[in-house]
């Protein structure tokens, strides 16, 4: 597959826009025509990824941590990052990164946190941006014309506010002429042809865009459906970083802490408050998310799930009654592998491999 077009795969789903404005996502390195058949899936790239791509004969590395980030005023082999590129570009090996847009999208990182830890019913800690909506028109012959409806119901489009399977539906007459070579459903090679067909025009998030134009072109009995998908302005539903949820049962801060370790193959864990707190609301920012303590306090959460804690920040969230388990930066985010990897493996003809270099800088003696 082209680069250009596995990016396009991948920003329908988690745009680059969501990023905070400080971030650096999208293609850092290579070229958007190289064909792309092996994809390498890490945390970040150093330069022991970067040689596991190379022996490993991969095309692309999709990494969370932007690849470059601060200002670069060389590439030459003298510097590390600028080594680094370098060895890149001359072995042809392209980068991608997607990090705050990632932890911000619905089915990035802070939803498959919540996902590995079983809790349910998340809500949105911070909104940081409302989700993109698109309008889906796609004209259909009249005999097809309520299968393809359902289809498009069926796969959530339609939604506004509590009303589903909202459709507007006009029709008028559709023409084609079948070139050589083409399969058609209504007519015949070389002869213009006119049918009755409907224009069903519905409105549909980003997050579920593309199936819903999978289940839309399911259901259609053209060879080639005609259909047109646009940007609108309306405001969609919120996106932001961080999630909270209530849990089904309440459990001690021990017992969560056992959890997280099981679920996140952790050995240790730093908590700060007392083992015998009761948790009945968890909030989960992946990475460092100690910034939003208050915030999860102001939602009535009994702990933070997060990363990067500092002294001050734990004595403030000491000072305020609020608990916090702190897994690491590392071990909140290394789960990254398996939640692009779930979303890149259903892209056809392309390999996925998890880089298996260990990348904490940390060691617990
Ligand atoms: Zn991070």
């Amino acid at each position: 597959m082209k680069l250009n077009d596995l990016i396009k795969k991948i920003e329908n789903k988690y745009p680059l826009n969501l990023a905070y404005d400080w971030d650096n996502v999208g293609l850092l390195v290579g070229d958007f025509e190289n064909d792309i058949k092996k994809i390498l899936i890490t945390l970040e790239a150093n330069e022991k990824v970067i040689d596991e791509a190379i022996e490993n004969n991969v095309d692309l590395i999709v990494t969370h941590h932007p690849f470059i980030f601060r200002k670069i005023n060389k590439i030459n082999t003298k510097d590390l990052k600028g080594r680094l590129i370098h060895k890149l570009i001359k072995n042809d090996i392209a980068l991608y990164s997607m990090h705050t847009n990632f932890d911000i999208a619905f089915d990035g990182l802070n939803d498959y946190f919540m996902e590995v830890m079983g809790f349910e019913n998340s809500k949105i800690l911070d909104v940081t941006n409302s989700a993109t909506l698109y309008k889906v028109a796609v004209y259909v012959p009249l005999t097809h014309e309520i299968q393809v409806r359902k289809a498009l119901g069926e796969a959530g489009a339609g939604y506004i506010g509590n009303y589903s399977h909202c459709t507007f539906n006009s029709q008028g007459i559709g023409t084609f002429r079948p070139e050589d070579n083409a399969n058609p459903f209504i007519g015949k090679i070389g002869e213009i042809e006119e049918v009755k067909e409907v224009k069903i025009e519905t409105i549909v998030p980003q997050k579920i865009l593309q199936k819903t134009i999978d289940k839309m072109i399911k259901a259609h009995p053209y060879e080639e459906v005609a259909y047109d998908v646009y940007k609108l302005e309306n405001k969609g539903q919120s996106v932001g970083l961080g999630r909270y949820a209530s849990l089904n049962e309440q459990i001690n801060l021990e017992n969560l802490c056992e959890k997280i370790k099981v679920r996140l193959n952790m050995e240790h864990i730093r908590i700060v408050g007392d083992l015998n707190t009761k948790i009945k609301k968890v909030a989960v920012v992946t990475g460092a998310g100690s910034d939003m303590v208050s915030l999860a306090k102001s939602k009535n959460c009994d702990v933070i799930i997060t990363g990067d804690v500092k002294y001050h920040e734990a004595q403030d969230a000491l000072d305020m009654g609020m608990t916090i388990v702190d897994c690491g930066h590392f071990d909140t985010e290394d789960i990254f592998k398996d939640a692009i990897k779930r979303f890149l493996d259903r892209i056809e003809n392309v390999e996925i491999i998890k880089s298996e270099v260990y990348l904490n800088p940390f060691k617990i003696i």
